[in-house]
């Protein structure tokens, strides 16, 4: 047997099943094994009826006076019937299930698993599973629970699974580091588990195959990171206090020590691969101002990548304030930007220092004559390939040095595995004289009362910074609206309606709307018109997540806050509270529902690196790796917080990688590992 086989080669599964398998990502024999029972239903200890209380619940009965009929609503057949044991008798109803009248025989007896509920007036099991009994493992009463795959129920890959039972005595080994067998007897175990102690044994050592192969990915990454060549730029203590002394604040002591970080890092002939994490408004921006100066000095010229063209061209206004005088040429590329022929031919002849663009950057036909240092704003906006592309844009046989910022903080767990191979810089501390953001939750039903003359108050307050808003009569509002088509109404519908609402309920007020579908120069010209302050009130889509920065705007309203993600509101709410006034956001809900603790934590913390953490718990790791790099990772087992494991690992990792012989003789091992390097790697 070869664990890369095609599926079709098991027992029982022909080229029908095995094209259903195939959509699913089960392709392999390997695969196969490797899709777990995501639960197991414990059959060992079914409840009595006449114990029975409401919640999940399985009891062993027979089954009669089973009957479907249609319900008064259309499409909706309801199957009912009594479920007996010895101790006495519950209704039990299935809803669109009626297959269910045959597949009962009376005499025999069946587990049924599912919710025991009050509904319509009386107590009933609703839409249980059903397992004959006799098919149930008696000595343990485990039996596993399978997702289902299209058609293919958790009933069938019980089957299938049962219909390659030898084979799994035919799994070879996969890592060194452990007993022989125990990888053959941990998928057995997993699949037929005689015992809960044993399903548990299999899961944890099926994680720590998992954790490895991550980690080893990471290792690996970082071992061809070091051996690529880059421009080495010598570091210039003079020019770095003359450009610090230019600047009109002082530098955070966080910015201090990563802008440190990164110019030993750009010293050596390896290039940088660093990733700054820090929190909306912690002057991101500034520290790859720094890095940017430091390596044009040097004789390098860089490349800024910003996800959107609204942010590019920010970042590109305050770039060049700052590099100019000390003569820097800076060049924005989007797609807005004209004559672009000329722009590219002068940044192949060098002539440019500095390009921040969006895409457009990436086309084949931008060359560059010595790019020494890329910087990735928002990183996890970008796909691989993205970066890839610009990445290649080095001279033949040099890589650029890669900073790579965001401001959705990894979790430090997250940070030990997955990201323990990367540099990492942290600013953790806001710029001298910021105020955190006043949240507060409020409902629907509440705008005209508690929003309103908060929004009034803000408006009247004398404007904030004087560079921006410099035509400002009080400071600024964002009213955030949903950025999805829901119940009919598109996008533009909504935020356009909430405008005229806003005018209409502040009619001196100068309010204005922007969203996604607008035209990239209609866009840019309202944020113009909304940083310099001609704008009072701006309503948006979240087309204004990612870094926008108008100091002078101290109030925010998340219409529908429930429909998004903790870190998206923490980026969200990252565009107040960026001048010295005190700012305040407002997250709208519909009251129907309790807030969920989403809302609540949002409303209790500013702290990026709480929320990330507590965002771990709620959502688990897959979605957060989700949010922090683009492309999902996919873990079966293996959780991120169990320190221990990761621990024993990282360690196993070690040893295999001191005996390189080891890399040719694990070869299922190393084909296996691919997919994790492609994903834990920033360039
Ligand atoms: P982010 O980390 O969210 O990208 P930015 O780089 O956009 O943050 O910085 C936010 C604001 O803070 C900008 O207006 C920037 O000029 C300002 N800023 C950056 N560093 C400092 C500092 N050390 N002191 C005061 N203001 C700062
Ligand atoms: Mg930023």
């Amino acid at each position: 047997m070869n664990l890369f086989d095609s599926v079709d080669t098991l027992k029982g599964i022909g080229p029908k099943t095995a094209e259903v398998l195939k959509k699913y990502g089960i392709r392999t024999v390997r695969d196969f094994f490797y899709n777990l029972p995501r639960d197991y239903e414990n059959y060992a200890r079914p409840v009595s009826i006449a114990g029975i209380r409401p919640g999940k619940v399985i009891v062993k009965g027979k089954i009669d006076s089973l009957s479907t009929r249609r319900a008064r609503r259309r499409n909706l057949s309801i199957t009912e019937g009594v479920i007996r044991d010895k101790t006495g008798a519950i209704k039990v109803v299935w809803f669109n299930q009626s297959y269910r009248i045959r597949q009962f025989e009376p005499e025999k007896e069946y587990f049924f698993t599912g919710d025991y509920e009050f509904r319509n007036g009386k107590y009933s099991l609703t839409s249980p599973s059903a397992v004959l009994a006799s098919d149930v493992d008696t000595t343990s009463g485990l039996s596993p629970v399978y997702v289902a795959h299209g058609k293919l129920k958790s009933s069938d890959f019980k089957r299938l699974m049962n219909g390659s039972r030898d084979k799994f005595a035919l799994i070879p080994d996969l890592l060194p580091t452990v007993r022989p067998g125990v990888r053959k007897d941990a998928l057995f175990f997993a699949h037929f588990p005689n015992s809960l102690k044993s399903a548990e044994g299999a899961r944890e050592y099926l994680a720590y195959e998992e954790l490895f192969e991550l980690i080893l990915a990471a290792k690996l990454n970082r071992q061809e990171n070091d051996r690529l060549r880059a421009t080495e730029i010598p570091f210039d203590a003079s020019l770095v206090r003359e450009f610090v002394a230019s600047l009109p604040f002082k530098l955070t002591n966080a910015q201090r020590l990563a802008s440190w970080e990164i110019f030993q890092d750009m010293t050596r002939p390896t290039p940088m691969n660093r990733l700054l994490q820090g929190d909306v408004g912690s002057g991101k921006t500034m520290v790859a101002a720094m890095a940017a100066y430091e390596a044009i000095s040097g004789g390098a010229q860089v490349a800024l990548l910003a996800p959107t063209a609204i942010l590019a061209t920010q970042h590109y206004e305050s770039l060049k304030k700052l590099l100019e005088p000390f003569h820097i040429t800076v060049a924005l590329l989007t797609g807005a930007t004209k004559d672009k022929k000329n722009l590219k031919v002068a940044i192949s002849q060098g002539k440019i220092s500095l390009v921040i663009g969006t895409h457009a950057l990436l086309t084949d036909d931008t060359d560059f004559l010595n790019l020494g240092l890329v910087v990735i704003d928002e990183q996890h906006r970008f796909g691989v390939e993205q970066r890839q592309k610009l990445m290649l844009k080095s001279p033949p046989g040099l890589a650029p040095h890669l900073l790579a910022m965001t401001a959705t903080p990894i979790p430090r767990s997250l940070q030990l595995t997955l990201f323990g191979d990367l540099d990492v810089s942290i600013l953790n501390e806001l710029p001298a004289g910021r105020q955190p953001v006043k949240t507060s939750l409020i409902t629907e039903v509440e705008t005209k009362e508690r929003l309103y003359p908060a929004i009034r108050e803000v408006l009247s307050r004398r404007p904030d910074a004087k560079k921006h808003g410099d035509r400002a009569h009080g400071q600024q509002v964002y009213w955030i609206c949903k950025a999805i088509e829901e119940n009919g109404i598109s996008e533009t519908t909504s935020v356009k309606t909430r405008c005229k609402k806003l005018q209409d309920s502040f009619p001196k007020c100068r309010v204005e709307f922007l969203h996604g579908k607008m035209k990239p120069a209609d866009k840019d010209a309202v944020m113009e018109r909304f940083s310099s302050g001609e704008i009072d009130i701006l309503v948006s889509t979240t087309v204004v997540e990612v870094g926008v920065d108008v100091p002078n705007a101290t109030l925010m309203v998340v219409e529908n806050a429930e429909s998004y993600g903790l870190a998206q509101l923490h980026q969200l709410r990252g565009r107040v509270g960026r001048g010295a006034s005190e700012s305040f956001c407002f997250l709208l809900t519909s009251g129907d529902a309790r807030p969920s603790k989403r809302l609540l934590e949002l409303e209790r913390s500013n702290d990026g690196f709480h929320l990330a953490e507590v965002d771990l718990k709620l959502r688990g790791p897959g979605e957060i790796y989700g949010s922090l790099q683009h492309g999902a990772l996919d873990l079966r087992i293996a959780s991120l917080s169990d320190t221990k494991l990761i621990h024993r690992a990282q360690e196993d990792v070690k040893k295999f990688l001191m005996e390189p012989e080891n890399m040719l003789k694990y070869k299922e091992l190393m084909q296996g590992i691919t997919k994790y390097q492609q994903i834990t790697t920033l360039n």
